[in-house]
C-alpha cells in the first residue's frame, strides 16, 4: 500500500464483555499487594495467570515465576499459587517446608474443588470434563487421592467410560470450557447415566460463558474475529473455536505483533475480544494496528454485562 492510497474501510465489532475477569484481576491484585506489603522478591508458583504480558509486569516488579516449591526459600517472602488453584499436596509440602504461602486460587475454581470433596465424601464416582494437563484440571484432580477422578474431554471418551458399578455417580467440570461442547458432553453422560449428580449449571464460570456469548453474537455479523490472548489460555483458545464455529476467520493472536494480516485480506468487518487473561492494553495496542492499515469504525457489541468482584484474602484488603 503507497503512502497516500486511502486506507481501505474496516468495520470493528468490539466483543463486551471481554478481557480481564474477576478472578484475574483478583490474582494480580493478590500478587500486587503481596510485593507493596512484604517488598520484593515475592514468589509465584506458575504464571498467576496464563499471560506473557501480565506475567513479564510482575517480574519487572519484582515477582520471581517459580516451577516448583522447592525454588522458593522459607522466609518472610511469600510464595502464591496461581488462579488456576493446586493439588492438595502443594500447600501440605509447603507447611512442611516453612513456606509462607497465599492462595491465588480463583474462588470458582475452589468452589469446583470443594464440590470434588462433596461427592467423594458421598461415595460417589465423579467424572471431571475437562483438557488433560491444563493446570486447573491437575489441581482439581488432586483434590482426590490418585485414580479418585476420572478424566473426560469429548463423547468419545464418555462413550469409554467403565460402565455403572452400582456406585452413585456424578461430574464437574473445568470452568473455561467451551459451553456448547460442555452441554454435548454432559448430555452424553446423562444417556449413559441417567441419576447421574451434576451441578445446576455446569461449572463453566460466568466470565468464560460470557464471552462466549458476546464473541458468538459478534461473530455472526462479520467475516473475520481476532482473540487476544495466549496460546496456553484455555478460554481464549474456546473464544477462537466459537468464532470460527460461527463462520469466521478467527486467529488468537498474543498481541498486534501476531496480526495475520494476509487473513484479512478483503475483510470489511471484524470481531475483537479477549481471552479472561488479556489485559485491555493489548486490546488497545491490537486496535491501533488495525487503524493504521484500515479506516476503521468501532461499534461495541454488548451482550451482558458484568459486576463480579472477588475480595482479596483479609491480610491483603488495607494496603500495607
Ligand atoms: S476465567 Fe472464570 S474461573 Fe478462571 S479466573 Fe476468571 S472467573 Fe475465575
Amino acid at each position: 500500500m503507497s503512502a497516500t492510497a486511502p486506507k481501505p474501510p474496516l468495520r470493528v465489532v468490539l466483543c463486551a464483555p471481554r478481557g480481564f475477569c474477576a478472578g484475574v484481576v483478583r490474582a494480580v491484585d493478590i500478587v500486587e499487594r503481596a510485593l507493596q506489603r512484604y517488598g520484593a522478591p515475592v514468589y509465584v508458583r506458575h504464571e498467576i495467570v496464563h499471560n506473557k504480558f501480565v506475567v513479564d509486569s510482575l517480574k519487572a516488579k519484582g515477582v520471581i515465576f517459580i516451577k516448583e516449591l522447592s525454588e522458593a526459600p522459607p522466609g518472610p517472602h511469600p510464595v502464591i499459587f496461581s488462579a488456576h488453584g493446586v493439588t492438595k499436596a502443594v500447600p501440605e509440602e509447603a507447611k512442611a517446608r516453612n513456606l509462607f504461602t497465599i492462595d491465588a486460587t480463583c474462588p470458582l475454581v475452589t468452589k469446583v474443588h470443594r464440590e470434588a470433596q462433596v461427592h467423594f465424601k458421598r461415595g460417589r464416582r465423579i467424572i471431571l470434563i475437562g483438557h488433560a494437563g491444563h493446570p486447573e484440571v491437575v489441581g482439581t484432580m488432586g483434590q482426590l487421592p490418585p485414580g479418585r477422578v476420572t478424566l473426560a474431554s469429548s463423547i468419545s471418551d464418555v462413550k469409554r467410560l467403565e460402565p455403572d458399578d452400582g456406585r452413585p455417580i456424578a461430574y464437574i467440570t473445568q470452568t473455561t470450557l467451551s459451553v456448547d461442547d460442555t452441554r454435548e458432553i454432559v448430555a452424553a453422560l446423562k444417556t449413559r447415566f441417567p441419576a447421574i449428580y451434576g451441578p445446576p449449571n455446569e461449572d463453566i464460570c460466568y466470565a468464560t460463558t460470557n464471552r462466549q456469548e458476546a464473541v458468538k453474537a459478534a461473530a455472526r455479523q462479520v467475516e473475520a474475529a481476532i482473540v487476544v490472548g495466549a496460546a496456553n489460555s484455555s478460554n481464549s483458545q474456546r473464544l477462537r473455536e466459537v468464532a470460527e464455529r460461527e463462520g469466521c476467520a478467527a486467529q488468537l493472536v498474543a498481541d498486534e505483533r501476531g496480526i495475520d494480516w494476509a487473513a484479512l485480506t478483503n475483510v470489511g468487518s471484524v470481531a475483537v475480544t479477549a481471552g479472561a487473561s488479556a489485559p485491555e492494553a493489548l486490546v488497545e495496542r491490537v486496535l491501533g494496528a488495525l487503524s493504521a492499515r484500515y479506516d476503521v469504525t468501532i461499534e461495541t457489541l454488548t451482550t451482558t454485562s458484568e459486576s463480579m468482584i472477588f475480595p482479596l484474602p483479609r491480610d491483603l484488603r488495607e494496603p500495607a
